[in-house]
């Protein structure tokens, strides 16, 4: 393979595309133009003028190098000058205006081949640079005439599309590798053409006969050509391996940020076995009262119904906080809803509210964003506002217990829904706050470090900012804004 592509471009950079037979062929050829000539050539003068036209005949075939010409041409000036001198052409006025006369036509002829050979050659390795920037870019050019509905390709677009280099391009066999459900696309592209548009985008998949997929990614722009007809050019890229890169990681950090979240849950075990076990007393002294109305002599049933009403009630808590527990526990892709941002935060404040009573932490909740709407996986956004509190319980560790305050705000400001998570801990020295989010960055014994950076890509995914303030010895503050959706979006829903 590769071998052929080395001798391709040196085929291309001598200009022909010559086999070893066609290569005799031409040599033969060349020698019996050279013999005609030379049989026409009248008188012995007219040799030097004969051979350099056929050493540039051989030359325009690329037989001959440039220097080869130059060479040859002062030779048969050289011929002509000492023919001239031996004969005493000197004497003769005639004799030596027609030498003069030779000689510029030599010179001239010789130029005007050079200079063309110049021209051609330097195309030749414009397009040898072409081809192989194509091949190593994996980008390919093609050229459209919306009006004739003709297209043509280069040869990389033929490798792309695993057509045979000599397939004639047509828009039906670029259809016919094009990926079924891809197919509206490439239309819409080509009626975008008809329109004349300026800029025209693709990106589409093909569908190999294998089954096999690949992404591509085309754009192509219009000329106007001397006939006032609009001719595109464009670039095809094969963009398969760097999509597929991009879902690895996508899926890569879905799976650690569900790591992360089932982490954050054993975390929270303490605080979930409470909320489930919240409901299950209640529903256990509701039933011992039920049992306790209904045991009389006379039961009473208006009593013993509410009871059972509470039971059901209670049931109900346990079964949503087991709901809750389950989603966040579960890997799943993530889902964009309209959420409201102040309902997410009551929800998570419900999993950790024992975990803060636990560290004798004193919440301060304001949630001030009423009504804002924020395009949300519900799940996602939970694990990062437990992650910010979880750490920030850990912050206030070292505190005094009554100094310890978490502070839960939210509000609207400048089309943004913001949350902002305080605590009173030792706060973040700057050289620390410069690294909190990066990857296994960890200032704690058995931290892993990866909490925040999971936080701040969530955040990101989410169209929003995530960053963190702080002074030492005056606690640390963590914000989120995500943008706010607009009121008739509510229908909006997005899986990614
Ligand atoms: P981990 O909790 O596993 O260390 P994180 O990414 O959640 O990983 O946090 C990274 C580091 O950021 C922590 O080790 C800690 O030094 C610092 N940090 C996070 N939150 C706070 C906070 N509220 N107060 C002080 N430092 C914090």
């Amino acid at each position: 393979m590769l071998y052929k592509t080395g001798q391709r471009t040196s085929r291309l950079l001598t200009g022909i595309n010559l086999k070893p037979l066609e290569h005799t062929l031409v040599w033969l050829l060349g020698l019996m133009v050279a013999s005609g000539i030379l049989s026409n050539a009248e008188t012995r003068t007219d040799l030097p003028a004969t051979t350099l036209y056929i050493v540039l005949l051989l030359m325009v075939i690329n037989l001959f190098s440039i220097s080869a010409v130059i060479i040859v041409a002062l030779f048969c000036m050289g011929v002509l000058t000492s023919m001239y001198l031996y004969q005493g052409g000197f004497h003769s006025w005639d004799w030596t205006t027609q030498l003069l006369h030779s000689l510029a036509v030599l010179a001239a002829i010789t130029f005007l081949a050079l200079r063309s050979k110049q021209v051609s050659d330097n195309l030749r390795h414009k397009e040898v640079y072409m081809v192989g920037a194509q091949r190593l870019t994996q980008t390919a050019c093609f050229g459209f005439r919306a009006d004739l509905g003709r297209i043509s390709w280069s040869e990389q677009a033929a490798q792309i599309l695993e057509f045979p280099v000599d397939a004639r391009p047509s828009v039906p066999l670029l259809l016919s590798r094009t990926h079924p459900d891809d197919l509206p696309l490439l239309l819409a592209g080509f009626e975008k053409a008809a329109r004349h548009e300026t800029l025209i985008e693709v990106k589409h998949r093909l569908l190999m006969p294998d089954g096999r997929i690949k992404h591509l990614h085309l754009f192509a722009t219009p000329l106007l050509t001397r006939h006032g007809c609009f001719e595109y050019l464009g670039a095809l890229m094969d963009v398969t391996a760097s999509r597929q890169a991009e879902e690895a990681l996508c899926r890569a950090q879905t799976q650690l940020a569900h790591v992360t979240r089932v982490t954050s849950l054993g975390e929270l075990a303490a605080s979930i076995a409470h909320e489930v076990n919240q409901p299950l007393a209640a529903i256990n002294s509701s039933g011992e009262a039920c049992r306790n109305w209904l045991s009389r002599p006379q039961p009473d049933l208006v009593e013993a119904r509410l009871a059972l009403e509470r039971i059901i009630a209670s049931a109900n808590r346990a079964s949503e906080v087991t709901r809750r527990i389950r989603a966040l526990a579960r890997q799943c892709d993530p889902l964009r809803r309209n959420e409201s941002l102040n309902d997410i935060v009551s929800e998570t404040l419900g999993l950790v509210r024992y975990e803060l009573a636990h560290h004798k932490i004193t919440p301060q909740i304001e949630l001030a964003a009423f009504g804002a709407q924020v395009s949300a996986d519900r799940v996602q956004l939970q694990q990062v506002i437990i992650n910010l509190i979880i750490n920030a319980c850990q912050a206030m560790d070292a505190i005094d217990p009554n100094d310890r305050v978490l502070c839960i705000r939210t509000w609207v400001r400048d089309n943004e829904a913001v949350l902002e998570v305080t605590d009173q801990g030792p706060g973040i020295a700057s050289d620390v706050l410069a690294q909190l989010f990066t990857p296994f960055f960890t200032t704690k014994e058995n931290g892993l470090g990866m909490g925040l950076s999971i936080c701040r890509s969530i955040i990101e995914f989410h169209e929003g900012r995530l960053w963190a303030t702080s002074a030492a010895g005056q606690g640390s503050s963590f914000l989120f804004a995500l943008p706010i959706r607009v009121a008739n979006d509510a229908g909006y829903a997005a899986a990614i």
